[in-house]
């Protein structure tokens, strides 16, 4: 089994890169971000109380977060392992992900981050919302705050995996292919 925390602000391409690690890995992909849209398009307890976190670019509190993840990897139990797309965010959900996956005789094995500048991030934001359709695309303060939400409380999560030996990181510029060249040579080690 290999587990892989896909790591990176927003609009690093984390998305679209789990895609393909999925398909080339055969792994399952939880994003957090899709099961949370998927819950408040459905209006759901969840959804409707992450919402007003989600449109102003915060965070959704841990144990909300935390217990829709586990719930996720608990129905997708097929495949050779799972990549962790925009989780864990906090210090505690990397905590809460360690426990879990202990009690599933299994680990996080490699967390690959996706390295990309803070004003490349932005454009690209902002040219996404043009067409996603997702409001915390829209708006540049927004997209602001969640860049700056990521180095406050999401960054130091790298020396969290650097500790034990299981941070990696990629350029994440460069066209799809060659920055799924950069991650499947590291997934292939791991
Ligand atoms: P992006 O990486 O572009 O910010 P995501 O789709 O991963 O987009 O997340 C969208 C929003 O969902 C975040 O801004 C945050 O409000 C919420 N969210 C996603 N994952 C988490 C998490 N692990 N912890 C807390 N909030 C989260």
């Amino acid at each position: 089994m290999t587990n892989i925390v896909l790591f990176g602000p927003p609009g690093a391409g984390k998305g679209t890169q789990a895609e393909r690690l999925k398909t080339n890995f055969k792994l399952n992909h939880i994003s957090t971000g899709d099961l949370f849209r998927s819950n408040i398009k459905n209006q759901t307890e969840l959804g409707n109380k992450a919402k007003a976190y989600i449109d102003k670019g915060e965070l959704v509190p841990d144990e909300v977060t935390i217990g829709m993840l586990k719930e996720a990897v608990k129905e997708n139990q097929h495949g050779n392992g799972f990549i962790f797309d925009g989780f864990p965010r906090t210090v505690a959900q990397a905590k809460a992900l360690d426990e879990f996956l202990l009690t599933l005789k299994t680990e996080v094995h490699g967390m690959i981050a996706l390295d990309v500048n803070d004003e490349v991030l932005v454009q690209r934001l902002l040219e996404r919302g043009k067409t996603s359709g997702r409001a915390d695309d829209a708006n540049e303060e927004i997209i602001r705050n969640r860049v700056s939400v990521y180095y406050k409380e999401t960054s130091i999560l790298k020396d969290y995996y650097q500790e034990k030996n299981k941070y990696y990181s990629v350029d994440g510029v460069g066209s799809i292919d060659e920055i799924a060249n950069r991650l499947a040579e590291i997934v292939e080690k791991l």
